[in-house]
């Protein structure tokens, strides 16, 4: 069954010039589309050298047409692709021209919400569209990529297999009630429960390592004048901050900075402008600041090692919010001859200049999100998913726990596939479904 009959059309490459820009199109019909920009039957999934033409006949641009009819398509419908000379002014007289012939302007994510409504993509691939589009890392793009081939979405149907099977037994044990006892020990239905426990909090781990190659941490930068913030973050980014500069659209104003550790994004918010002032403008900033702070991990004082805590910084220790873990990092040791390293909890000696303590800092600072590494089978995750799987570990505890009241056990099997089923969107609540979507990028 197809949803939405209607077409829908939007510029799929980047704004701005290119040597070739795409316009994409998908829809139920799309074949007067096709006759009225292209003017001749296109084989499916070739590609066509093709003039695209006005409703006056005059030619608009010339390039390739590509057609994918349903359901062997992206979207699971027609999809037309015009693939013509990448400028503004002729991306938008082909996208009004396809509107003209009847299609409408596509919404963020629209083409990727129809390939979910169609059954091209579960929800977790779907996000994973979005998520591949927005990697800030290598390691981050290929965990997207795996879970865009269904990586992720396997896991949790093998977990729903499971529950499955575990729900029919008990289910058996409910219709059953004089066998009880037998039905379960004969099947090890309380292995089979530790079991699947044991398969989730696997699950989980390897999502809480794909949500940070997503998101990343929050690292509050403190530290007076001259004691080397800019020189410990360039040496702390390495090669990799050369990477996250070169992609478009990546913001680097004085309040943010971006680094990579081990692919994983680092926002680190700078407090040097925190200070009492009376410029309005530079209260806004301030005030921005204090709101990004809000949301740290981990703040990291930088000091230098022959003068340690100073009063200016106490006076902002006092104010980061309660509970936040500081970092206490003495740079510059070069000059005093100190050991570089950790030294005791939260504290480590470092020189930006020479890198000596920088391997223990990085480590130090990944370990505190709980970052292990992404290898062959990291696939992405977001918030959602990692909630998601805790709310089913804390259904399937409670069926423990519950063991042999089979009622309790039955309902809190029966949650934890729910639950687990929002993850790949077969319970997933129409108005997450909009936000979900409302923040791709048009186009696609
Ligand atoms: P910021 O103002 O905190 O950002 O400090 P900078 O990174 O600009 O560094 C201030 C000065 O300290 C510069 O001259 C750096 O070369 C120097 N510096 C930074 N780190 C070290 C270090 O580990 N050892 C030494 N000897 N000098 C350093
Ligand atoms: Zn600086």
């Amino acid at each position: 069954m197809l949803y939405y009959p209607d077409s829908i059309a939007a510029i799929a490459t980047a704004p701005g010039r290119g040597g070739v820009g795409v316009i994409r199109v998908s829809g139920k019909n799309i074949a007067p589309l096709i006759a009225g920009l292209v003017g001749r039957d296109l084989l499916p999934r070739h590609a066509h050298f093709a003039r695209f033409r006005a409703a006056d006949g005059s030619v608009l641009d010339e390039g390739l047409a590509l057609y994918f009819p349903a359901p062997h398509s992206f979207t699971g419908e027609d999809v037309l692709e015009l693939q013509g000379h990448g400028g503004p002014v002729v991306m938008k007289m082909l996208l009004a021209r396809c509107v003209e012939l009847g299609a409408r302007h596509a919404e963020p994510g629209e083409f990727t919400k129809r390939a979910f409504l169609n059954g091209k993509l579960d929800l977790a691939q779907a996000e994973a569209v979005a998520d591949l589009i927005d990697a800030q890392s290598e390691a981050a793009a290929r965990s997207a990529l795996k879970s865009l081939d269904g990586a992720f979405s396997r896991e949790i149907h093998a977990l729903v297999d499971g529950l499955i099977n575990l729900r029919m037994l008990v289910e058996a044990t409910l219709d059953f009630p004089e066998e009880e006892i037998d039905f379960l020990e004969a099947a090890d239905a309380h292995g089979q429960l530790t079991g699947l426990q044991a398969q989730l909090s696997r699950v989980l781990d390897t999502a809480t390592q794909g949500k940070l190659l997503r998101e990343g941490m929050h690292v509050v930068l403190i530290g007076q004048p001259n004691v080397g913030k800019s020189s410990l973050m360039n040496a702390l980014a390495g090669e990799e901050v050369a990477i996250v500069t070169e992609i478009a659209g990546t913001t680097r104003d004085t309040v943010r900075e971006l680094i990579l550790l081990d692919g994983v994004p680092v926002h680190v918010i700078d407090t040097a402008g925190l200070r009492e002032t009376e410029d309005r403008v530079e209260q806004i900033g301030i005030e921005r600041t204090w709101r990004a702070v809000e949301k740290a991990d981990l703040a990291l004082l930088l000091l230098d090692s022959r003068e340690g805590v100073t009063a200016h910084d106490e006076a902002i220790l006092a104010r980061l919010p309660h509970g936040l873990p500081v970092l206490h990092v003495y740079n510059k040791i070069d000059l005093t001859g100190e050991n570089p390293g950790r030294i005791g909890m939260g504290e480590l000696h470092v020189s930006a200049q020479s890198g000596a303590g920088l391997p223990q800092l990085r480590e130090c600072l990944l370990e505190r999100v709980g970052w292990h590494g992404a290898d062959e089978g990291t696939f992405i995750a977001r918030e959602r998913h990692l909630d998601a799987i805790r709310r089913a570990a804390v259904h399937l505890g409670t069926a423990l726990s519950a063991y042999r009241q089979i009622e309790i056990m039955a309902e809190e099997l029966r949650l934890a596939q729910n639950v687990l089923g929002e993850i790949t969107g077969e319970f997933t609540p129409d108005d997450l479904l909009g936000v979900i979507f409302s923040r791709f990028c048009i186009g696609k």
